[in-house]
């Protein structure tokens, strides 16, 4: 869901106004690695028991963790206000005045609602980009809507036919429609979360081809990462683009971002689909997958863990 570091008075009054009371009876310490995640809850109030809450943040903390090769902060909050009802409701995520994420989830939540949900995958996201200014919503939104399904394939949380199927649906939804003006100026919800989906997916696919697989935007995301430019800084997207760019030692955030901006850049995604040998089934709502297309070893490539690579 949306980040914004100047929603202080947004964030004081969500905490405010949340059931919990940040007691110390209500804070369990999660430690990832080096990194601390402060996590404010009534764990008694779900009907499910504190185990599997907990169990749903460890894993989507460790999912994040793996991505980028560490939790990206060394330390931030995590409050879940609990509702009446079930399912995981929604999200926030905030850079200050501290590094917190909000979630909505229901007291009667389920275990297969914890399995499935997205939502805090999504918000840990979050944490390993600054925030940048509001024309580039796009960016902070789209890395979030692309990463959080890459992450959990390489987590085994999730089966890569799901992810395709789930992007082949949203993607369009991101593509420039009659009398759009580029990312940063058509601030609608299917630009500003597909569109910088699709952004990501497309960087992603050219930096693998430019590097030779060598290289990825999940490479890229990790040095803005590590150059300590998380959400509680604030940053250009410049300064982002720079750091992306040198460390694949390739222009492909600048020229895409250059091409994107400010004009309707058109993608075929038929062509695109295809190439990366995704095969969608109308009659039964399945996506086939055809390891013998020409950019098969790109789709692999992406979603190949970065554990498993490297233990090989
Ligand atoms: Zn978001």
């Amino acid at each position: 869901m949306s980040v914004k570091r100047k929603n202080c008075l947004v964030f004081l009054s969500a905490l405010l106004f949340s059931s919990l009371s940040l007691s110390s009876e209500n804070k369990t310490i999660l430690n990832i690695g080096d990194s601390r995640l402060i996590i404010y809850a009534d764990l008694d109030a779900y009907d499910l028991g504190k185990a599997a809450i907990m169990g749903w943040v460890k894993k989507s903390a460790r999912i994040v963790a793996d991505y980028y090769g560490k939790f990206p902060v060394s330390e931030a909050g995590l409050v879940l206000d609990d509702y009446d009802g079930s399912g995981v409701r929604t999200g926030r995520a905030y850079g200050q005045p501290v590094l917190q994420i909000i979630v909505e989830i229901g007291n009667q939540v389920t275990q297969q609602q914890l399995t499935r949900d997205w939502i805090l995958v999504h918000e840990l996201i979050h944490l390993a980009f600054p925030d940048i200014p509001d024309q580039h919503h796009w960016l902070e939104e789209g890395l979030p809507t692309y990463i959080e399904s890459i992450a959990r394939v390489q987590a085994g949380d999730l089966d890569e036919r799901f992810i395709w199927k789930g992007f082949m649906r949203g993607m369009p939804k991101g593509l420039p429609l009659a009398g759009d003006k580029g990312l940063d100026n058509t601030p609608t919800w299917g630009r500003t979360y597909w569109g910088g989906a699709l952004f990501c997916l497309v960087a992603d696919m050219e930096i693998r081809q430019q590097t030779r697989y060598k290289m990825g935007l999940q490479d890229a995301m990790r040095a803005v990462m590590e150059s300590g430019l998380t959400l509680d800084k604030t940053a250009t997207i410049d300064e982002v683009i720079e750091i992306a760019d040198s460390h694949t030692g390739t222009t492909v955030m600048r020229d895409l971002y250059e091409r994107m901006k400010d004009a309707p850049a058109h993608v075929n995604l038929n062509v695109m689909w295809d190439e990366l040998g995704l095969i969608y089934d109308d009659e039964t709502g399945v996506v086939n997958i055809d390891d013998s297309a020409p950019l098969s070893k790109i789709r692999q490539s992406i979603l190949a863990s970065k554990l498993t690579s490297s233990k090989s």
